[in-house]
Protein backbone atom coordinates (compact mmCIF):
# COMPACT_ATOMS: atom_id res chain seq x y z
CA UNK A 1 0.00 0.00 0.00
CA UNK A 2 3.10 2.52 -0.62
CA UNK A 3 2.12 5.55 -2.17
CA UNK A 4 -1.01 4.47 -2.71
CA UNK A 5 -3.74 7.09 -1.75
CA UNK A 6 -7.36 5.84 -0.01
CA UNK A 7 -10.37 8.47 0.10
CA UNK A 8 -13.50 7.52 2.24
CA UNK A 9 -16.23 8.48 1.23
CA UNK A 10 -19.42 8.65 4.01
CA UNK A 11 -23.18 10.16 4.62
CA UNK A 12 -22.69 11.15 8.23
CA UNK A 13 -19.51 10.91 11.06
CA UNK A 14 -19.19 7.68 11.86
CA UNK A 15 -20.38 5.87 8.43
CA UNK A 16 -16.68 4.65 7.52
CA UNK A 17 -15.85 4.21 10.97
CA UNK A 18 -17.96 2.12 10.95
CA UNK A 19 -17.78 0.37 7.94
CA UNK A 20 -14.48 0.65 6.52
CA UNK A 21 -11.51 1.96 9.74
CA UNK A 22 -10.06 -1.51 10.10
CA UNK A 23 -9.02 -1.56 6.60
CA UNK A 24 -8.31 2.47 6.84
CA UNK A 25 -6.14 2.20 9.65
CA UNK A 26 -4.63 -1.43 8.35
CA UNK A 27 -3.45 0.80 4.60
CA UNK A 28 -2.37 3.40 6.63
CA UNK A 29 0.42 1.39 8.57
CA UNK A 30 1.27 -0.21 5.39
CA UNK A 31 2.63 3.21 3.92
CA UNK A 32 -0.93 4.55 2.41
CA UNK A 33 -2.16 8.10 2.50
CA UNK A 34 -6.16 7.99 3.78
CA UNK A 35 -8.80 10.96 3.64
CA UNK A 36 -12.23 10.82 4.92
CA UNK A 37 -14.82 12.85 2.98
CA UNK A 38 -17.84 13.87 4.59
CA UNK A 39 -20.82 14.50 2.99
CA UNK A 40 -23.77 15.93 6.01
CA UNK A 41 -23.20 17.45 8.96
CA UNK A 42 -24.56 14.75 11.18
CA UNK A 43 -27.42 17.47 13.02
CA UNK A 44 -29.95 15.42 13.37
CA UNK A 45 -28.33 11.80 14.97
CA UNK A 46 -29.48 13.12 18.52
CA UNK A 47 -32.77 12.21 21.08
CA UNK A 48 -31.94 14.63 23.25
CA UNK A 49 -34.54 17.68 23.86
CA UNK A 50 -31.95 20.41 24.63
CA UNK A 51 -29.73 19.87 21.62
CA UNK A 52 -29.68 21.44 18.59
CA UNK A 53 -28.64 20.99 15.07
CA UNK A 54 -25.73 23.53 15.24
CA UNK A 55 -24.83 21.94 18.47
CA UNK A 56 -24.64 18.85 17.20
CA UNK A 57 -23.19 19.28 14.18
CA UNK A 58 -20.06 20.42 16.21
CA UNK A 59 -19.67 17.52 18.42
CA UNK A 60 -19.97 15.06 15.57
CA UNK A 61 -17.63 16.68 13.75
CA UNK A 62 -15.11 17.41 16.64
CA UNK A 63 -16.16 13.48 17.20
CA UNK A 64 -15.03 12.69 13.30
CA UNK A 65 -11.86 14.14 13.86
CA UNK A 66 -10.92 12.22 16.98
CA UNK A 67 -11.56 9.18 15.39
CA UNK A 68 -9.55 9.97 12.01
CA UNK A 69 -6.65 10.73 14.18
CA UNK A 70 -6.49 7.51 15.67
CA UNK A 71 -6.66 5.62 12.63
CA UNK A 72 -3.82 7.56 10.80
CA UNK A 73 -6.42 9.56 8.35
CA UNK A 74 -4.39 12.42 7.17
CA UNK A 75 -7.15 14.93 6.46
CA UNK A 76 -11.31 14.90 7.31
CA UNK A 77 -13.25 17.12 4.76
CA UNK A 78 -17.03 17.91 5.35
CA UNK A 79 -19.10 18.93 3.47
CA UNK A 80 -22.44 20.75 4.35
CA UNK A 81 -25.32 19.13 3.63
CA UNK A 82 -28.11 18.13 6.02
CA UNK A 83 -28.71 14.78 7.52
CA UNK A 84 -31.39 12.93 6.11
CA UNK A 85 -32.04 14.79 2.97
CA UNK A 86 -28.94 14.17 0.97
CA UNK A 87 -29.84 13.41 -2.91
CA UNK A 88 -27.15 12.26 -5.49
CA UNK A 89 -27.77 15.14 -7.50
CA UNK A 90 -25.36 16.40 -10.16
CA UNK A 91 -24.38 19.47 -7.76
CA UNK A 92 -23.35 16.83 -4.96
CA UNK A 93 -21.24 14.58 -7.99
CA UNK A 94 -19.75 17.34 -8.55
CA UNK A 95 -18.52 18.43 -5.14
CA UNK A 96 -17.40 14.91 -5.09
CA UNK A 97 -15.44 15.12 -8.51
CA UNK A 98 -13.80 18.29 -6.79
CA UNK A 99 -12.25 15.89 -3.92
CA UNK A 100 -11.50 13.49 -6.46
CA UNK A 101 -9.35 15.27 -8.95
CA UNK A 102 -7.29 17.54 -5.97
CA UNK A 103 -6.76 14.48 -3.59
CA UNK A 104 -6.21 11.76 -6.35
CA UNK A 105 -7.26 8.47 -5.42
CA UNK A 106 -6.35 5.44 -6.31
CA UNK A 107 -8.74 3.79 -3.89
CA UNK A 108 -12.17 5.12 -3.10
CA UNK A 109 -14.59 3.26 -0.36
CA UNK A 110 -17.87 4.57 -0.10
CA UNK A 111 -21.50 2.61 0.54
CA UNK A 112 -23.04 0.75 -2.13
CA UNK A 113 -25.62 2.21 -3.10
CA UNK A 114 -27.80 -0.72 -4.22
CA UNK A 115 -27.89 -1.98 -0.82
CA UNK A 116 -31.61 -0.82 0.60
CA UNK A 117 -32.58 -3.41 3.16
CA UNK A 118 -31.65 -7.21 4.47
CA UNK A 119 -34.52 -8.80 6.10
CA UNK A 120 -32.19 -10.84 8.35
CA UNK A 121 -28.65 -10.30 9.69
CA UNK A 122 -27.96 -13.57 11.64
CA UNK A 123 -24.92 -12.11 13.28
CA UNK A 124 -27.50 -9.45 14.78
CA UNK A 125 -30.66 -11.21 14.58
CA UNK A 126 -32.61 -8.34 13.28
CA UNK A 127 -32.91 -6.77 9.55
CA UNK A 128 -31.37 -3.65 8.65
CA UNK A 129 -32.83 -0.72 6.70
CA UNK A 130 -29.65 1.85 4.92
CA UNK A 131 -30.71 5.30 5.61
CA UNK A 132 -31.17 6.71 2.43
CA UNK A 133 -28.27 8.87 2.87
CA UNK A 134 -25.71 6.44 2.85
CA UNK A 135 -27.34 5.15 -0.61
CA UNK A 136 -27.17 8.49 -1.87
CA UNK A 137 -23.64 9.17 -0.76
CA UNK A 138 -22.79 5.90 -2.22
CA UNK A 139 -24.93 6.81 -5.98
CA UNK A 140 -23.35 10.23 -6.15
CA UNK A 141 -19.64 8.43 -5.27
CA UNK A 142 -19.98 5.94 -8.35
CA UNK A 143 -20.81 8.25 -10.29
CA UNK A 144 -18.27 11.05 -9.23
CA UNK A 145 -15.71 7.96 -9.90
CA UNK A 146 -16.84 6.71 -13.03
CA UNK A 147 -17.30 8.25 -15.41
CA UNK A 148 -16.91 12.16 -14.14
CA UNK A 149 -14.01 12.41 -12.52
CA UNK A 150 -12.32 10.41 -15.54
CA UNK A 151 -13.59 12.50 -18.15
CA UNK A 152 -12.17 16.16 -19.09
CA UNK A 153 -15.11 17.50 -20.22
CA UNK A 154 -17.00 16.59 -16.98
CA UNK A 155 -16.98 20.12 -15.04
CA UNK A 156 -14.86 21.79 -17.32
CA UNK A 157 -14.86 24.73 -14.82
CA UNK A 158 -12.36 22.62 -13.04
CA UNK A 159 -9.43 22.60 -15.36
CA UNK A 160 -9.43 26.29 -14.79
CA UNK A 161 -9.18 26.06 -11.06
CA UNK A 162 -5.54 23.74 -12.06
CA UNK A 163 -7.87 20.34 -11.54
CA UNK A 164 -7.05 18.03 -13.75
CA UNK A 165 -9.17 14.77 -14.59
CA UNK A 166 -8.45 11.67 -12.50
CA UNK A 167 -8.68 7.68 -12.90
CA UNK A 168 -10.11 6.06 -9.52
CA UNK A 169 -8.57 2.32 -9.83
CA UNK A 170 -10.66 0.77 -7.78
CA UNK A 171 -13.74 0.79 -6.22
CA UNK A 172 -14.45 -0.37 -2.62
CA UNK A 173 -18.48 -0.67 -1.65
CA UNK A 174 -20.00 -1.66 1.73
CA UNK A 175 -22.59 -4.28 1.90
CA UNK A 176 -24.14 -5.48 4.88
CA UNK A 177 -25.64 -8.66 3.45
CA UNK A 178 -22.49 -9.01 1.00
CA UNK A 179 -19.32 -10.46 1.66
CA UNK A 180 -17.37 -10.81 -1.42
CA UNK A 181 -14.01 -8.89 -1.05
CA UNK A 182 -12.54 -9.71 2.91
CA UNK A 183 -10.00 -7.93 4.92
CA UNK A 184 -8.50 -9.06 7.86
CA UNK A 185 -8.22 -6.65 10.26
CA UNK A 186 -7.28 -8.33 13.39
CA UNK A 187 -4.29 -6.43 14.09
CA UNK A 188 -6.63 -3.08 13.68
CA UNK A 189 -9.48 -4.18 15.24
CA UNK A 190 -8.88 -2.33 18.51
CA UNK A 191 -7.98 0.77 16.25
CA UNK A 192 -11.57 0.33 15.15
CA UNK A 193 -13.07 0.17 18.27
CA UNK A 194 -10.90 2.83 19.84
CA UNK A 195 -12.29 5.38 16.80
CA UNK A 196 -15.93 3.72 17.57
CA UNK A 197 -15.76 5.14 20.59
CA UNK A 198 -14.68 8.70 19.70
CA UNK A 199 -18.68 9.28 18.43
CA UNK A 200 -19.93 9.67 21.80
CA UNK A 201 -23.09 11.64 21.15
CA UNK A 202 -24.44 8.37 18.92
CA UNK A 203 -24.58 6.05 21.77
CA UNK A 204 -26.17 5.89 25.07
CA UNK A 205 -23.79 2.57 26.22
CA UNK A 206 -20.77 2.01 23.63
CA UNK A 207 -20.52 -1.95 25.66
CA UNK A 208 -23.86 -2.70 23.33
CA UNK A 209 -21.94 -1.50 19.88
CA UNK A 210 -19.04 -2.67 21.04
CA UNK A 211 -20.48 -6.31 21.04
CA UNK A 212 -22.39 -5.80 18.36
CA UNK A 213 -18.98 -4.49 16.35
CA UNK A 214 -17.17 -7.45 17.48
CA UNK A 215 -20.07 -10.06 16.68
CA UNK A 216 -19.84 -8.60 13.07
CA UNK A 217 -16.28 -8.53 12.63
CA UNK A 218 -15.85 -12.29 13.88
CA UNK A 219 -18.63 -13.68 11.45
CA UNK A 220 -16.20 -12.52 8.67
CA UNK A 221 -13.89 -14.38 10.12
CA UNK A 222 -11.97 -16.61 7.36
CA UNK A 223 -9.30 -19.15 8.42
CA UNK A 224 -6.78 -17.62 10.44
CA UNK A 225 -8.55 -13.85 10.37
CA UNK A 226 -10.02 -13.29 14.11
CA UNK A 227 -11.69 -10.19 12.49
CA UNK A 228 -12.60 -9.10 9.16
CA UNK A 229 -14.17 -6.29 6.78
CA UNK A 230 -15.88 -7.06 4.05
CA UNK A 231 -16.71 -5.27 0.51
CA UNK A 232 -17.67 -5.04 -2.81
CA UNK A 233 -14.12 -4.52 -4.71
CA UNK A 234 -14.35 -3.22 -8.60
CA UNK A 235 -11.63 -2.83 -10.38
CA UNK A 236 -11.82 0.18 -12.95
CA UNK A 237 -9.97 -0.48 -16.21
ZN1 LIG B 1 -24.80 6.94 8.61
Amino acid sequence: MKNKIVLAVGAHPDDMDFSSSGTIAKWVLEGATAYYLILTRGCRGSNDPKMTSEKLSKIRQREQEEAAKILGVRKVFFLNHTDTELVADLSLKEEIVRFIRKLRPNIVITMDPTFYYVPYLSFYGYGFVNHSDHRAAGLATLDACFPLARDRLSFLQHEKQGLKPHKVEELLLVNLAKADFIVDITKTFAKKLQALACHKSQYDDFNVVRDRVRKRAAYLRKKNYKYAENFTRIKLP
